[in-house]
């Protein structure tokens, strides 16, 4: 019997549905009919079909997202649009079954992790977002325009919701990208169109019909199904979106600015990573080791923050190498509704190959392989866990996201903090990084000098709904999450009275 059989009947009916796109409250289909197929990663078989969208469907769900924005959306009072996002909030737990089963089908990523991120991360930050809408306040400025003597003028600043918004969000973690989109999107009053990865469109649809059940008017969310250079452009060029925010890789990130040129939409960028990771010789191993490779090796290294270039102090480096060494074997690789599974799959063939490809460079580089840099022969997009040894700043895999399981080690000496910055900080990119060590000065200093969006002393990654995220250099524009995740939704107005 496969594991597939296992499923909930919510998520076997939910597969077997003709998906189409969600504009104004209502699936439709595309126009030209055309459809594509979604894939199980872990084992290669079609498991849905969607409509694929282009420029007819964006027009179409913009239309509906101005429409809303201007119409009955406007008359919500915040205190209901929190209630709305706590709503979404219970809604994703009363579906947690079938919302975990699609994210795996979907992605790949292990049951452990989905009902994680299931269970707690998304409903969470929906219920974080629901306490903002009532405090989204401007100000009273001690101004005088025009020699205006005081009493004479009173002047303030409104926040108000900067309109429609266009998302378009990657395969890597499905659910996570389209609740950062959504939730600030209903929060600030804003309304959305949202073109999800076309590798992963499942959760995204299943969000969007709950955030209808929670009372989202139609045409506040819409989906438009679809693949990158056909509906992700058509959004990113529309001239009657006024902000795009878009996550996943530099190169298209770049494209994004170009195509939102047209009417100078506001954009924010949530792109790359080579995060480093920094062992002092004084960390805690027992806590640095089992933490670097989870930093690595975390969604199968599909994750933008994942630390992919490790630099260790030499009085340790064996035992740290040896010890993620350990732990990459010790993982059990396999398909993600295996509840045993420890480390999926990549989400496509293509993928796979590219990484094997950064391995293969890195190995005629110099590079020395510690453990892994085989792809599995069993069916489904598999590749293990992979650390490259002796590497140097400038070999291929260290100089490129990979979006794969490959660590690429580097050691440094003692008397090296200097030298250690440089390193860490030789990247195109700035979005993560984590420092391991006892010592409270070099801590501070450390945290101070990597030059990167987060950067978490003792552990990896911390993310939080309140702590703001993005990346400094190629590694994007603006932050999500917190207070500062809303500040891309929201334009600020200056106003001034006299009588
Ligand atoms: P990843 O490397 O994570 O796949 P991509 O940057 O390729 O990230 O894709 C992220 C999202 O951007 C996906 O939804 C994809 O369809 C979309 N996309 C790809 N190319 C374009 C483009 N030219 N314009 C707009 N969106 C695009």
């Amino acid at each position: 019997m496969s594991i597939e059989s296992g499923l909930s009947t919510a998520t076997k009916d939910f597969l077997v549905r003709s998906h189409g796109h969600f504009i104004n409250g209502q699936w439709v289909a595309s126009d030209s009919g055309e459809t594509f197929a979604v894939h199980n990663p872990a084992n290669g078989e079609v498991i849905a079909h969607c409509a694929a969208g282009g420029e007819a469907e964006i027009d179409r769900a913009v239309k509906a997202a101005r429409a809303a924005f201007e119409g009955p959306w406007s008359r919500f009072t915040s205190a209901q649009r929190s209630r709305v996002l706590w709503k979404i909030a219970d809604l994703i737990e009363q579906n947690f079954q079938q919302l975990c089963e699609l994210e795996i089908l979907d992605n790949g990523l292990p049951t452990p992790l989905a009902q994680y991120v299931c269970g707690m991360v998304v409903p969470e930050f929906f219920r974080y977002y629901a306490g903002w809408p009532t405090k989204i306040e401007g100000a009273t400025i001690p101004a005088s325009p025009q020699g205006k003597l005081p009493g004479q003028v009173f002047s303030y600043t409104l926040r108000e919701p900067i309109g429609v918004v266009g998302a378009i969000t990657p395969w890597n973690s499905p659910l996570p990208m389209v609740m950062l989109k959504i939730a600030p999107t209903l929060a600030t009053g804003c309304t959305l169109v949202l073109k999800p990865a076309e590798l992963t469109p499942l959760t995204a649809m299943r969000l969007a019909e709950l955030c209808a059940e929670a009372g989202v008017p139609d045409g506040v969310i819409n989906i438009v199904n679809g693949f990158g250079d056909t509906a992700g452009a058509a959004l990113a060029a529309h001239p009657s979106v006024d902000k795009i925010a878009f996550t996943g890789s530099t190169e298209v990130g770049r494209k994004i600015i170009h195509a939102a040129a047209g009417n100078l939409k506001k954009v924010t960028l949530e792109l790359g990573g080579k995060s480093p990771v920094v062992i002092f010789d004084d960390a805690k191993l027992e806590e640095a080791i089992p933490g670097a490779a989870r930093a690595c090796f975390f969604l199968q290294g599909q994750n933008c923050m994942a630390g992919t270039r490790l630099f260790v102090h030499e009085y340790v480096h064996d035992q740290v190498v040896e010890g993620i060494a350990a732990a990459a074997r010790a993982m059990k690789i396999g398909p993600g509704l295996d509840p045993s599974s420890e480390f999926g799959p990549l989400i496509s063939a293509e993928q796979r190959n590219r990484v094997a490809s950064y391995v293969e460079a890195g190995l005629i580089e110099g590079a020395e392989l510690a453990c892994g840099g085989k792809a599995l022969s069993s069916p489904g997009y598999f590749y293990e866990p992979t650390i490259l040894t002796q590497t140097q700043p400038d070999m291929t895999p260290v100089c490129n996201e990979i979006f794969g399981p490959v660590l690429c080690v580097q050691r440094f000496g003692d008397d090296d903090l200097d030298d250690v910055v440089k390193a860490a900080n030789s990247t195109i990119y700035g979005l993560s990084g984590s420092v391991w060590t006892r010592d409270l000065g070099t801590a501070m200093q450390m945290v101070r000098r990597i030059d990167s969006g987060q950067v978490s002393v003792n552990m990896h990654a911390a993310i939080d709904p309140a702590m703001p995220f993005g990346g400094n250099k190629q590694s994007g524009w603006g932050r999500e999450f917190g207070k500062e995740g809303l500040e891309p939704y929201l334009k600020t107005k200056g106003i001034s009275i006299t009588w």
